[in-house]
C-alpha cells in the first residue's frame, strides 16, 4: 500500500479523485471497507494510544482530514496531494448512495441531530434506501449490530467521536458488508 507515515499514523497518498473512484468501485462490489478520516488531534491521541493507533493503521483507507497534515506530510519530504476531510466523504458518500439507490444505516449523535438527519436524507436523497437509524447514546450493542446485521446495509455512517465510533466499527465491521465510517460530528453540520 502507498501511504505516508505521520507521527505513526500511515495515511493513504492518493487525491480525493482517486479516492472517490475507488469507493464507486467498493460500492459496485460490495466490498467491506473502513475509512478513517484522522485530523492532527487523533494523529496525537493514537501516538498514546497504541490500540487506537492499530485500528486506524488496520482500517482500509486513512484519509488525511486537516490541513496540519498535508503541512506536516510536506515538511517529512514525504507529501501528499490533498486534504480530503469527514464531511466531504460523508457527503460523496450520501450522493454516491443515492445515485447507486443502495441501503445506509446512520448511528451516533443525539436523538434530535440523527432524526433530523434522517428527514434530510429521505426529502434530499430519495433514492436512498434508508434502512435504520440511532442516536449515540445507548447502553447495549447488540440491539444496533443486530440490526445492522438483519439490514445489510451497503454505507454505515457512524457518529460516535473518536475513539469511540474506530473502536465501534472494528469491532462490528463483519456484520454488514458495508463501507463503514467514523463521521465525528458531521451529522451536526449535516443536519442543519
Ligand atoms: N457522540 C455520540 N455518543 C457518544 C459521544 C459522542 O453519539 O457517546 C456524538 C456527538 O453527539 C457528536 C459526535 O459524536 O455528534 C462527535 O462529537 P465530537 O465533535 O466531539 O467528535 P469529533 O468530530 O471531534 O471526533
Amino acid at each position: 500500500k502507498n501511504r505516508v507515515n505521520i507521527l505513526g499514523t500511515e495515511f493513504d497518498n492518493f487525491t480525493e479523485k482517486q479516492f472517490h473512484h475507488y469507493l464507486d468501485d467498493d460500492l459496485d462490489i460490495k466490498a467491506n471497507k473502513f475509512i478513517v478520516t484522522p485530523n492532527p488531534e487523533i494523529v496525537l491521541s493514537a501516538r498514546k494510544d497504541n490500540n487506537f493507533s492499530q485500528i486506524i493503521n488496520n482500517a482500509d483507507y486513512v484519509i488525511p482530514d486537516g490541513i496540519g497534515i498535508i503541512k506536516g506530510a510536506k515538511s517529512l519530504g514525504t507529501p501528499i496531494p490533498e486534504r480530503i476531510t469527514g464531511f466531504d466523504t460523508l457527503k460523496y458518500l450520501i450522493e454516491a448512495a443515492n445515485r447507486k439507490q443502495l441501503k445506509v444505516y446512520l448511528l451516533g449523535a443525539k436523538p434530535e441531530v440523527i432524526q433530523a438527519s434522517a428527514e434530510k436524507i429521505k426529502n434530499d436523497y430519495p433514492q436512498i434506501d434508508l434502512v435504520g437509524f440511532h442516536d449515540g447514546y445507548f447502553k447495549d450493542d447488540s440491539i444496533i449490530v443486530q440490526e445492522i446485521s438483519e439490514k445489510q446495509p451497503n454505507v454505515v455512517l457512524v457518529a460516535l467521536g473518536s475513539p469511540k465510533q474506530e473502536i465501534f466499527i472494528n469491532k462490528y465491521r463483519k456484520s454488514a458488508d458495508a463501507i463503514w465510517i467514523g463521521v465525528g460530528g458531521s451529522f451536526d453540520v449535516f443536519s442543519g
